[in-house]
């Protein structure tokens, strides 16, 4: 007897629900039968994650992506990186001396507030200047890090959002012999600060800095975080001539990575999801 599945509205309400694949490949073998199962399994889920976000709301943790900053900032300080915070209106001088110009293709991802200003896809511009003053200083290393909101116009949505955070770390001064093992030994930090075991390094190409060292996990090459290092050929439009590391991760990424999660739309910002736990219920 030919089986018969779950409607696409059925189908789309149980994924919202956070039933796994097993679930949403069941089958029935008459629509009375399939449509009574769905009752019951929607009523069951919903009490389920109620309670869930009612344990949420009242536990007085924080949610794992709050979490996940609190352990990054920590490590970071032990490690002897300052936390800076630079604004998240760029400019498009500043965009310029990124190399991003109006005919890059970064150029289309961009959200212009107007002629001359734009939320920062990257966190780069702000810390390159900050590169800039810091080189003034008279030691080295000089290590500092911000984590804060990128955005990019993104057509993507498994494993991108128009609004994400990323955590872009520095190291001025690295010995230049040092600087490839430096920068992968602090990926392996976050990467294992964050939970997360299965990763590796590949080489990429980037429109921004033309090859980049990627962290990547999981069987399907997760992107988490993409370092580059100096003297770069970006470094003289900031009058930069310090060796440097740098790498920047996606705080969503590697919250999604770290449960092995194969969509970010639960790590993202968002009025659907808290803490990965549906709203929609
Ligand atoms: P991808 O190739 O996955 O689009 P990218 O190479 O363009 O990423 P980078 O400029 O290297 O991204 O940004 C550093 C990190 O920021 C990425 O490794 C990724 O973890 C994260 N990231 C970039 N774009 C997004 C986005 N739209 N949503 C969520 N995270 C992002
Ligand atoms: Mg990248």
């Amino acid at each position: 007897m030919t089986k018969i599945y779950w409607t696409d509205i059925q189908a789309a309400r149980l994924k919202t629900l956070g039933f796994d694949a097993a679930v949403l490949a069941q089958g029935f073998h008459t629509p009375a039968q399939r449509n009574r199962a769905f009752q019951a399994i929607e009523k069951n889920q919903i009490k389920a994650l109620r309670k869930e976000l009612s344990e949420r709301l009242t536990c007085r943790r924080p949610t794992r992506a709050f979490q996940l900053a609190q352990d990054l900032d920590g490590l970071l300080r032990d490690n002897a990186f300052a936390k800076v915070s630079t604004p998240t209106i760029t400019t498009k001088t500043a965009l310029a001396k990124m190399g991003i110009d109006d005919t890059h293709p970064l150029n289309e991802q961009i959200f212009w507030i107007n002629h001359t200003q734009c939320l920062r896809p990257m966190l780069a511009p702000g810390l390159y200047s900050l590169m800039k003053d810091f080189s003034r200083l008279d030691f080295r290393p000089v290590r500092f890090y911000e984590i804060g909101y990128c955005f990019r116009k993104e057509s993507d949505g498994a494993c991108h959002s128009n609004e994400f955070t990323m955590l872009n770390l520095v190291e001025m001064g690295t010995p230049e012999s040092e600087r490839l093992e430096r920068l992968k030994e602090l990926a392996c930090m976050v990467a294992h600060t964050a939970g997360i075991a299965d990763i590796r390094f590949e080489e990429e190409t980037s429109a921004v800095y033309g090859t980049t060292l990627d962290l990547v996990a999981g069987p399907f090459g997760l992107e988490l975080g993409s370092g580059a290092m100096g003297p770069h050929p970006l470094d003289a439009a900031w009058a930069i001539t310090d060796t440097w590391v740098g790498m920047g991760f996606g705080m969503e990424r590697l919250l999604m990575a770290s449960v092995n999660d194969t969509t970010m739309g639960q790590w993202a910002k968002s009025l659907y999801y808290l803490d990965g736990i549906p709203l929609r219920i």
